[in-house]
């Protein structure tokens, strides 16, 4: 028997033959990544359904030195979470069977969770008891609580609440030499040394697995205020989020920006939407308020401020969501971006952040930058405005991308053209995607020789035979 027969039959002895899937056409929506852009071939994937069952996985790889790559729910949109071709076949280790919700405290603000946990039960969870956890994106039905804490996701309400690390209170982890690391404690408050798990959040499962967390639940707004407005551009909806910031506060919870391109796409390529205003407009924004009290102050607030920008030639048009029903349309358009794009062509995503008052300079400065090496192509431009997150897409069609000679160093040039903008801009090229395997070299460009030194130093500690991703962030 070879030595990965071994191992897999090792694996099947500890966790039961249903929990080790062997072949290759069972495996094929884990080794796959989302838009299908990565594949490669994995020895085997395990579905673990405890910790300790984690931990003898994580025992069993380390001494047959085959490397792990851990994985939520696969949504990760730099390929992640499937293993890398050039690499020894790794097993996946899927978090999908550990999806229990183990303990919800209102009082204390906090639910401790299993890592497989679909981030949109957690969110139905905290309803259930008038409370929120704030973390929201495209993907929230399928996508896992341990994939948003390894990414560090952000989404649509990083504005008000911030990101997945600003909402953890504690995580469990399987280090690499199997061991358990119980860090599960609900408190706001603990200066007992490093704050530990602050490692693992954002590490796209290099340092350990984690396998479950206490995230941090705030109360439920029962109000919401939602408006669809077209500003006259860039800057003018930059000049309207300062005026809905100095009139609303922490009300203020969306404001997303999206080019007529995105629109398009969506009414083209996703049923049952339409343009949500009358004229054709080149630039859109969706803005929310919500609030936990009072839906007649955040209502007035919000015709208050769009009427005062219409006076002030800010906002050319606008549509107030009149409903709940409404209210779900219209965030049906946002959240179906990422659909509308993978079957329009072949985008190349970007992910920049840039401080939120560059956001039109970025948007100005990348189209020259991209146009000025492939003179005229689509845009497609959506984002987290209100945090200075912006997709800025150059998109392919299918036929012209397979047409190109050298289709990868193109992309690669192309994208590069972008980042450098964010970078002159003071941004990053990785605001909440991750790293994934697209966003290597960029690693290596962008980041300073200490940053990666002190990084790799980290690696080495809690990982020092490279058994978690082998090959990821540390270019
Ligand atoms: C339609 C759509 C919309 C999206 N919108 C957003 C958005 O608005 N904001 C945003 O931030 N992202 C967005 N994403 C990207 C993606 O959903 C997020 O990155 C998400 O956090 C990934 O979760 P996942 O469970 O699918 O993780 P995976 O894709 O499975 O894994 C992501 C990374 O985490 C690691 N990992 C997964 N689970 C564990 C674990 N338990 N322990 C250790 N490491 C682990 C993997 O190895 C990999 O490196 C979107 C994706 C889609 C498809």
């Amino acid at each position: 028997m070879d030595d990965g027969a071994t191992l897999i039959g090792r694996l099947q002895a500890e966790l039961g033959a249903d929990a080790v899937v062997t072949q290759a056409s069972e495996m094929t929506g884990f080794v796959e990544d989302f838009r299908g852009r990565y594949k490669a071939d994995a020895l085997c994937v395990v579905q673990p359904g405890t910790t300790e069952q984690v931990s003898k996985v994580v025992r069993l790889c380390a001494a047959h030195g085959v490397a792990i790559v851990p994985q939520g729910g696969n949504t990760s949109l730099c390929g992640g979470a499937v293993p890398a071709a050039e690499r020894q076949a790794p097993v996946i280790v899927s978090l999908s069977r550990m999806k229990g919700i183990r303990h919800l405290d209102a009082v204390n603000g906090s639910i401790e969770v299993e890592a497989g946990c679909v981030l949109q039960t957690v969110h139905d969870a905290a309803a259930a008891v008038g409370r929120l956890y704030p973390v929201s994106l495209g993907a929230e039905g399928s996508c896992q609580i341990g994939g948003t804490l390894s990414t560090n996701a952000g989404g649509t309400n990083v504005l008000r609440y911030g990101n997945t690390r600003d909402n953890v209170l504690g995580l469990e982890v399987v280090l690499a030499d199997g061991s358990i690391w119980n860090g599960l404690k609900a408190l706001r408050k603990n200066n007992t040394g490093l704050d530990l798990k602050q490692l693992f959040i954002g590490a796209e499962g290099t340092l350990g697995i984690i396998t479950a967390a206490t995230l941090k639940l705030h109360p439920l707004p029962t109000h919401h205020a939602l408006a669809w407005f077209a500003p006259a551009n860039p800057e003018a909806a930059l000049h309207v989020l300062g005026m809905f910031q100095a009139a609303c506060g922490s009300t203020l919870t969306a404001y997303e920006v999206m080019n007529r391109r995105q629109l398009d796409l969506v009414i083209e390529h996703v049923p049952g939407h339409r343009d949500p205003l009358e004229a054709e407009h080149e630039w859109h924004v969706l803005v929310e308020l919500s609030d936990a009290r009072d839906a007649d102050t955040i209502e007035a607030a919000l015709e208050q401020t769009l009427a005062e920008a219409a006076d002030e030639g800010f906002l050319v048009d606008a549509v107030l969501a009149n409903s709940e029903a409404q209210r779900a349309s219209l965030w049906a358009i946002r959240h179906s971006v990422t659909e509308a794009n993978k079957k329009t062509g072949v985008g190349l995503t970007t992910d920049c952040a840039v401080p939120v008052s560059s956001v039109p300079a970025f948007i100005e400065q990348a189209t020259r930058a991209v146009h000025d090496i492939v003179p005229g192509l689509d845009i497609v431009i959506v984002g987290h405005m209100g945090d200075g997150n912006v997709h800025f897409i150059p998109m392919f069609s299918f036929d012209a991308w397979r047409a190109l000679p050298n289709a990868a160093g193109l992309s690669a040039r192309v994208k590069r053209s972008v980042n450098d903008v964010a970078h002159r801009l003071g941004g990053t090229f990785s605001a909440e995607h991750g790293v994934g395997q697209s966003g290597l070299p960029e690693m290596a460009h962008y980041k300073s020789f200490e940053e990666l030194a002190m990084m790799r130093a980290i690696k080495l500690a809690l990982d020092p035979h490279d058994l978690f991703n082998p090959g990821r962030l540390f270019p």
